[in-house]
């Protein structure tokens, strides 16, 4: 959908215009992959007219892929939750904004293209890493050990770890009383 920016620009300075925005695409292209979109929600689009042609859009998003794991290619649900802002200022001809700014890529004259934004947005906040968990062993998954489970436990297991209370009991002797005092 396309919001005109011309709309926030017309009023007073330090007003805010709100939109909401439904998200039109339903298959997300991450660096080659191509992910569905589980889930959607409008996107909370302020503009805030901050003065003199200056304005500052802030995009609250919320969409959940479904990304293929790294190691097994299961489809993993990915939420992406986070708040993007942008400071333009349409003072400067597009020319200028293009050279300065990565909105270029979504406001063309007074138009301000929320799809493409997201879309942008979204490549920059996907995790570096998807796992169905963390501890898959990929493809062959089934004839493989169990030492990445047995790592697991034993990290649940540390805080009962008797060994370590022994060591506690070490320090506690080390440092008599005395020494919380400030
Ligand atoms: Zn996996």
């Amino acid at each position: 959908m396309q919001i005109h920016l011309s709309e926030a620009l017309g009023q007073n300075e330090a007003a805010v215009k709100n939109y909401t925005v439904p998200l039109s695409f339903d298959t997300f292209d991450c660096f080659g992959r191509i992910c569905p979109v589980l889930k959607k929600e409008p996107v909370n689009l302020a503009i805030l007219h901050k003065k003199g042609k200056k304005l500052v859009i802030t995009a609250q998003v919320q969409v959940t892929l479904g990304v293929p794991c790294d190691r097994c290619l299961k489809e993993v649900s990915v939420p992406l939750d986070f708040v993007s802002e942008f400071e333009v200022d349409m003072n400067q001809t597009e020319e200028e904004r293009i050279r300065n700014l990565e909105e270029a890529a979504f406001i063309e004259g007074y138009t301000l293209d929320v799809d493409k934004l997201v879309y942008s947005e979204m490549l920059v906040h996907m995790p570096m890493k998807v796992l169905c968990r963390e501890d898959c062993e990929g493809l062959d998954e089934g004839h493989g050990t169990a030492s990445g489970r047995q790592d697991s436990d034993r990290d649940e297991e540390a805080g009962a770890d008797p060994r370590m209370a022994v060591i506690r009991d070490i320090f506690q002797k080390a440092n008599p009383k005395g020494n919380k005092e400030v």
